[in-house]
């Protein structure tokens, strides 16, 4: 099969002839239709954050199973599936109590191959590793069973892949780590695919007022379109001063989407007491975010991490496509540009550029 394989960080990928295994007793074979490029892509090519080389990024897709393993019981050929980076065991302390994003980072060997055993991608006699589990940047994936989610055959691939990152991190944050309640306030900073995920999750959620935050008006003017009800540049004002007199004294609740120690801190300062700031960007190994501690006792303020929007994707996932099918979670907005697997480096390279509009590029294969 053919993928887009990094051999080097920041060169372009090249698209190369990929041996992929046959399915191992728990593992599915998926024919992929359509992969969104994401910004955890971009921290891994540019260099930010350690890959394997050589590897296959991409982790955010949606395909047609095309072969199971002879344990495999959650799916079966034909079924449309949406990937995700986040498998659960089923079995360990974190699955058993509700809290399955949180499985795949302690059991994280459960859900990969031996070293004794083949490997899942190959070229010639060189092993190609696996991002994240699942190396979407493919025309095929091979995964453990439970990173897989089946959906209904009438939902459009190429924003079914969304729900599969993007979509889930941002709506997940909103629904299940910072469970926002109707009525309350809601700034979410960075307006790309997570932002705008997360801006959308706070409408649904009944927020009374959500405020997007970003450098780039036209980021700020696409917000609108998933429920923004105010708009603010900290290019042109100070955004912890014009969160604060939006909602007279910080809103209830704060989305960090851009991965950085000043969004992060301003996400924590922007917060009326008893207020909750939810880490969703990635920010790199070795960046502390600092805070004053005496606020955490008298304020009752709280700064949490999410990842994956502490998903249960099996529930959320149908749920997710029912609200799209409704014309409350507005997928189509989310797509700016629909590329081939050459496109990749290019769509990179946009992101990494914060090009205005950029939300959400997406490979689309036949
Ligand atoms: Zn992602
Ligand atoms: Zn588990």
């Amino acid at each position: 099969m053919k993928a887009a394989v990094m051999r080097a960080p920041k060169a372009p990928l090249s698209i190369e002839d990929v041996t992929i295994s046959k399915p191992g007793p728990r593992e599915v074979l998926v024919r992929l239709k359509a992969i969104g490029v994401c910004h955890s892509d971009v921290h891994f090519w540019d260099g930010a954050f350690p890959a394997e080389l050589p590897v296959i990024l991409g982790h955010e897709s949606a395909g047609v199973v095309e072969q199971v393993g002879s344990m495999v019981s959650a799916v079966k050929p034909g079924d449309h599936v949406i990937s995700i980076l986040s498998p659960f065991c089923g079995t360990c302390e974190y699955c058993l109590t509700g809290h399955m994003s949180v499985c795949h980072t302690v059991n994280r060997e459960l859900f990969q191959r031996d070293l004794t055993e083949a490997p899942r991608l190959s070229i010639g006699k060189e092993k190609v590793g696996q991002f994240l589990n699942l190396s979407s940047f493919a025309e095929q994936i091979l995964v453990h069973e439970n990173a897989l989610c089946v959906v209904d055959k009438d939902m459009p691939m190429d924003r079914a892949c969304l729900i599969g990152c993007g979509v889930i991190t941002g709506v997940g944050s909103v629904f299940h780590s910072a469970q926002v309640e109707p009525g309350s306030t809601v700034a979410v900073l960075g307006c790309g695919g997570v932002g705008l995920a997360a801006i959308n999750g706070a409408a649904i959620a009944g927020a009374s007022r959500v405020i997007a935050v970003d450098l780039s008006d036209e980021k700020l003017q696409l917000a609108k379109r998933f429920g923004a009800t105010d708009l603010v540049n900290p290019g042109k004002v100070n955004a912890i001063e014009a969160v604060k007199e939006l909602t007279k004294g910080g809103v209830h609740y704060s989305f960090e989407c851009v991965g950085l120690k000043q969004t992060a801190e301003q996400a924590y300062h922007m917060l009326r007491p008893r207020g909750v700031a939810t880490i969703i960007g990635m920010i790199p190994p070795g960046v502390n975010i600092e805070i004053p501690g005496i606020e955490l006792l008298v304020t009752e303020k709280r700064l949490q991490g999410a990842v994956m929007g502490s998903n249960r994707f099996r529930v959320d996932f149908p749920r997710l496509v029912e609200l799209y099918k409704q014309g409350r979670l507005h997928l189509d907005d989310l797509i700016s540009d629909r590329i081939g697997l050459d496109g990749i480096t290019a769509a990179m390279q946009n992101l990494k550029d914060n090009k205005g509009t950029v939300a959400r590029q997406v490979v689309v294969l036949d």
